[in-house]
């Protein structure tokens, strides 16, 4: 296969990596990936909106107290600071691209965007298409980049590893590309860069039950691992409480407004719970929500507990809730006249490749942007909202960043090519399979909402096992995507088992039985993990 060359190599095609890309294609000729179609992402599902401050009664104060609030002591505040200005101009940005914000009635502090309200946020601050704004940006700007003449697209491409100076046996550990599985033939390419970007999204895909589309396989966090980069706070998961219990329908969220409609959670008995865990019963914070569910679950040994919202009059629920209403139906649930089957569900991924305010990694060379990185915004629980602003922000800063950089930075040398001389074709898929389904279920066990040393190190030992047993299978057969991904997900799930070990106290979305409070006698640390 013959390499090619580009000034900057970006792996992944959401809205970090799409973002970027444009921010930076008038200065340089740029490669963008992305493991599969161009817009199957975390971003094409977003549905809430994108916090700014554009309100003409709210402040930028305001917003960074509520990220910090969120955040359980755990933002860089002049993180949450810098990202949080960036808001009007990254809305500006996306207006000017043409994407379709729903509008408000009236003009409000000079603009006229509909803003929306969602939890932690004490003002009106989220822009929003309806409620599907993840695919109005990402079509949006995927119109764009493959309109650009300075932008080569790599559809159905899955980077397996980046190549580093340490790697190819030089001095320094500078990042000069990356190979990269075609799916479409089973080929693998060498893809040389000046600098190189992971945007490649979240990890949640780690855990039995999500809300994420299958390409979440934390494959960036893995890939800058094994470059040598540090992963930071890889224990705070974010779980949404409420997503659909089916075999045929994976990944759809019940939105948290069934319960704000008054939808009452119960028991496969019909008794409700939520009063045994919170004053606010069903309209508690998420990761309340979310820890009663998992605890009634475990307790009762059952595979889901019920959303009923029946008790409303129909033409309420078909009027309020059109696509969760159409979706059940499919699946032969009448949601007017029966309870909904809903568990919680892996929804974000907090840590990630740790990054300054530039985006930098410790690799030189190495950006992350997005979900896959660790920026110090989110800290120990991110708030509604905040990660579109984050993928929008950081790669406006990566750009500036890397159009600063490149002049300097020489073009990459020849590299080896890919070498499958040893290897040969699997005869046993049912390895990959097996792990797959084990490394998913046993996260869902034991690291998930609650957690205990026991159960961590319990699945710690199997991570051990797991780990073996796929460096073997990837020395012997040749690469696919499914094996890759594997590869990947064992080493996210030993990070968040080896960082909620770490943090000896329960903080935000980090929630253990054997220290059940918070520690406030000491400063709060994030945990950082390094090769
Ligand atoms: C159902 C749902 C609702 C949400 N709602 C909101 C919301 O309302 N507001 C909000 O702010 N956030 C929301 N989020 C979170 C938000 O959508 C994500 O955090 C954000 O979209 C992540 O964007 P990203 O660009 O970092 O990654 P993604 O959009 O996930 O894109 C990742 C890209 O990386 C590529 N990739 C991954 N691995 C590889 C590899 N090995 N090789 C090549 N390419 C690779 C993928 O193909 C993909 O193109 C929601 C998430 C979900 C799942």
């Amino acid at each position: 296969m013959p390499s090619s060359v580009h000034d900057v190599l970006i792996i992944g095609s959401g809205a970090a990596g799409l973002s970027l890309a444009l921010r930076i294609a008038d200065h340089a000729r740029v490669a963008v990936l992305s493991k599969t179609a161009l817009t199957e992402t975390n971003t094409l599902y977003a549905q809430g909106g994108i916090s700014a401050v554009l309100d003409a009664d709210d402040t930028i104060e305001s917003h960074i107290q509520d990220t910090l609030n969120a955040g359980a002591g755990l933002c860089d505040p002049d993180i949450v600071r810098l990202v949080v200005s960036q808001g009007k101009e990254c809305i500006d940005w996306l207006l000017e691209r043409g994407v379709p914000f729903t509008a408000a009635d009236a003009e409000n502090g000079g603009h006229h965007l509909h803003l929306t309200r969602e939890g932690g946020h004490t003002h009106r601050r989220v822009v929003h298409a309806a409620d599907a704004t993840g695919r109005a940006v990402e079509i949006s700007l995927a119109q764009h980049v493959r309109n650009h003449p300075n932008i080569d697209l790599f559809e159905y491409h899955n980077a397996i590893d980046l190549i580093t100076e340490k790697k190819v046996g030089r001095d320094g550990n500078r990042v000069l590309g990356a190979y990269v599985l075609d799916t479409h033939d089973n080929k693998v390419k060498t893809l040389r860069a000046r600098v190189v970007v992971l945007a490649t999204g979240g990890a949640s895909k780690v855990y039995l039950y999500t809300s994420n589309p299958d390409i979440a396989t934390g494959d960036g966090i893995a890939m800058a691992w094994r470059a040598g980069a540090c992963i930071a706070n890889m224990e705070f998961i974010q779980f949404h409480p409420t997503c659909l219990y089916h075999p045929h329908a994976r990944s759809f969220l019940i939105s948290e407004a069934v319960r704000g409609e008054g939808g009452k959670l119960v028991l496969p008995d019909g008794s409700p719970f939520m009063h045994r865990f919170d004053s606010r019963e069903e309209l508690a914070p998420r990761d309340i929500v979310a820890r009663a569910i998992d605890h009634e679950m475990k307790r009762l040994g059952v595979d889901c507990v019920y959303l009923d919202i029946s008790h409303k009059p129909s033409d309420f629920i078909k009027s309020h809730f059109p696509t969760i209403y159409a979706r059940c139906l499919e699946l032969n649930i009448d949601i007017t006249s029966q309870a909904i089957p809903v568990v919680p569900a892996a929804h974000y991924t907090c840590g990630g490749v740790q990054t300054d305010r530039h985006a930098r990694t410790d690799v030189p060379g190495l950006y992350a942007v997005g979900e896959t990185a660790c920026t110090g915004l989110h800290g120990a629980n991110r708030m509604a909202s905040n990660s579109l602003l984050e993928c929008l922000a950081f790669a406006k800063l990566a750009a500036e960043d890397i159009i600063r950089a490149l002049p300097e930075i020489p073009p990459p040398p020849d590299l080896p090519e890919w070498d499958e001389s040893q290897v040969t074709d699997s005869d046993e898929e049912v390895v990959v399979a097996h792990n797959w389904d084990e490394i998913r279920r046993f996260m869902w066990d034991y690291v998930g909402i609650v957690r205990t040393n026991k159960r961590l190190q319990r699945a710690l030992r199997r991570v051990e096992l797991l780990k073996q047993e796929i460096a073997e299978y990837y020395g012997n057969f040749r690469v696919t995507s499914d094996l890759l991904e594997l590869r990947n997900l064992v080493i996210v799930a030993e990070l968040i088992i080896r960082s909620a070990l770490v943090r000896k106290e329960s903080r935000g979305l980090h929630f253990t039985l054997d220290y059940p409070r918070t520690n406030d006698d000491e400063p709060p640390r994030n945990t950082v993990i390094c090769p």
